[in-house]
């Protein structure tokens, strides 16, 4: 019974994730990357880690009728969920008990416990996995600061995060990390073949960096949040020092004036 459980979950892992294709809705996110995007929107939902989450809830609930035993032979539900946990940043401590290092979030199987709640940690650790498999990518944004010294990983707000995503196609498409400055678009677009800034009366470099926070001919000098995933795809990480909505409200402002400088 367990095992057919296990294996229908490893069916669905193996096949595409749900979030793998590209958000289109705008029209215009079409470089969105999928680690960002599965972080934010993938906990609930992508197979890889439903697979994790539906065999935690499993074993929670057997173990409510008798102790877990370790059988850690190919094919057994203990094999299947150890590798899925080693592979996804997990460091097996001791039979049933797993670390995970970016997070510090633990697993102990060894005593009863809320299936619920063990299926949240699983899936905190996953978004964390996405974010270093972002950051192990060759994208040009793919210095995250949320595990630096302790981090602030644990601090990331993700369903006010999901809620500004929803306000609009260009807070979809910053949280995604979709957002195409005219440095990244190179000067490759006919309506804008220059990577120059987009303000008025400046002809800097136009990174993300330079039109959202440094040029002088800004219309609006919002301060700038210290974490890199506000300050470049307007996520929301509890207790900053900055008004977030004004930071957020200002990256919109920053995005629609790309698309109009550039494509309009
Ligand atoms: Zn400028």
């Amino acid at each position: 019974m367990v095992v057919d459980q296990v294996r229908s979950c490893q069916r669905q892992s193996s096949s595409k994730g749900s979030c793998s294709g590209r958000v289109s809705s705008s029209g215009r996110i079409r470089a969105a990357s999928p680690w960002l995007r599965a972080a934010v929107f993938g906990g609930g939902m992508h197979l890889d880690v439903l697979f994790a989450s539906q065999l935690v809830g499993i074993f929670s609930r057997l173990q409510r009728s008798r102790d877990l035993v370790w059988l850690d032979s190919a094919g057994s539900p203990a094999h299947a969920f150890n590798s899925w946990l080693l592979s996804h940043g997990w460091t097996r401590t001791a039979e049933w008990k797993w670390n995970h290092g970016d997070t510090g979030l633990r697993l102990d199987l060894t005593t009863a416990g809320d299936a619920g709640q063990r299926q949240h940690v699983v899936r905190d650790a996953w978004r964390a996995w996405c974010l270093r498999r972002h950051m192990a990518s060759d994208r040009r944004d793919n210095q995250l600061d949320c595990f630096d010294g302790g981090g602030y990983f644990r601090r990331i707000d993700w369903n006010a995060t999901r809620l500004f995503a929803a306000s609009c196609s260009a807070a979809r498409t910053l949280v995604c990390g979709a957002t195409f400055s005219p440095a990244a678009l190179g000067g490759r677009v006919a309506t804008y073949p220059s990577t120059a800034c987009i303000w008025d009366n400046c002809t800097e470099l136009g990174t993300f960096d330079h039109v959202a926070w440094e040029c002088v001919h800004r219309p609006r000098f919002v301060p700038k949040p210290a974490e890199f995933l506000s300050s470049r795809y307007g996520w929301v990480v509890t207790n900053q020092s900055v008004d977030i909505a004004l930071v957020q409200s200002w990256l919109i402002e920053v995005q629609q004036s790309i698309w109009t400088a550039v494509y309009q």
